[in-house]
């Protein structure tokens, strides 16, 4: 739509018009807690700039996704995930996705995940 990138909650966290509670953030990226936690440690990493999900992503945006999978480890070492964490990212109908801007969902913490697989 026209008005996506206005309208969109996640490109609207990304400029700091809806709060959140922040992880990282630098001029690409921005990480923050998810609202609804599904795990003690549980928060996402998007790209600033408005991708649909990895759908809307091609070989030219590597270096963005690249930056964004090399960030992951460390902020999850941050925030408490220091014996491992689940990366999930939905996309799509199938995929069950709520948001329509590219995120990955990082969730862990210092207890063993129960839900899952
Ligand atoms: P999905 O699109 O299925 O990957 O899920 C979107 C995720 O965004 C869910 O885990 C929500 O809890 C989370 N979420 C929705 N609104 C917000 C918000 N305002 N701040 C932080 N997380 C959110
Ligand atoms: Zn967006």
């Amino acid at each position: 739509a026209m008005h996506q990138e206005k309208d969109c909650l996640f490109c609207r966290i990304a400029r700091g018009e809806v709060p959140s509670r922040k992880v990282y953030e630098d001029d690409d990226l921005v990480a923050f807690h998810d609202i609804n936690p599904a795990a003690p440690v549980h928060f996402l990493v998007i790209p600033r700039a408005h991708l649909v999900n990895l759908y809307d992503a091609d070989e030219s945006q590597a270096p963005l996704l690249g930056r964004l999978f090399g960030v992951i480890g460390r902020l999850a070492r941050e925030q408490g995930c220091n014996d491992g964490f689940r990366v999930v990212v939905n996309n799509g109908r199938v995929g069950r996705q709520e948001v329509y801007h590219l995120h990955i969902h990082i969730m862990g913490g210092p207890e063993p995940l129960r839900s899952g697989r």
